[in-house]
């Protein structure tokens, strides 16, 4: 047994003039920092599910500004009977932060945190998130050296 899930989330960010920090989440009973992201639903947009899975999950909100990449992973939902080896693809969106607070966040989340980026990098759980979060720094970084 087998299936996919398309999904899309976020690096959701803020910056001042010395300091660029980033929201990672612990997943309800998982002892990981992850990026906020959820399932994608029929006729969604993707950038539109994005923004509301970081909504929902983070309590922020602001305006997405790239599209960062796309990662691929699978993992066996031993759960269900009969476990089903699920396929997961999820596309990762740069949101700068205008509003909201991560108190705000839902039960699905047991934590929500800003961590300095090169922090959120070191204490993301999943390695291809660690490389979703410098893609992003990257393109931070040109952002404001146009301005
Ligand atoms: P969604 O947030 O898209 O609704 P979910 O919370 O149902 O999804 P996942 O976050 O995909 O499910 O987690 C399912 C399993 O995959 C867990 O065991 C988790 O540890 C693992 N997992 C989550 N993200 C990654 C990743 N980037 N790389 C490898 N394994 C991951």
């Amino acid at each position: 047994m087998s299936r996919r899930e398309i999904s899309a989330g976020c690096v959701v960010y803020r910056t001042t003039e010395i300091l660029t920090e980033v929201a990672l989440i612990q997943p309800r009973d998982r002892k990981a920092w992850a990026l906020p992201k959820g399932l994608i639903e029929p006729g969604e947009a993707p950038q539109r599910a994005a923004e509301r899975e970081a909504r929902e999950e983070t309590g922020l909100s602001g305006k997405i500004v790239a599209k960062i990449d796309t990662i691929k992973y699978s993992y066996v939902a031993k759960w269900e009977k009969p476990p089903a080896r699920v396929f997961k693809i999820v596309t990762f969106y740069l949101l700068r932060y205008t509003s909201g607070d991560s108190s705000q966040h839902d039960r699905e989340v047991d934590r929500v945190e800003w961590f300095p980026i090169d922090q959120a990098i070191l204490n993301a759980s999943y390695p291809q998130e660690k490389t979703i979060i410098r893609k992003a720094k990257k393109l931070i970084q040109n952002s404001r050296e146009g301005m």
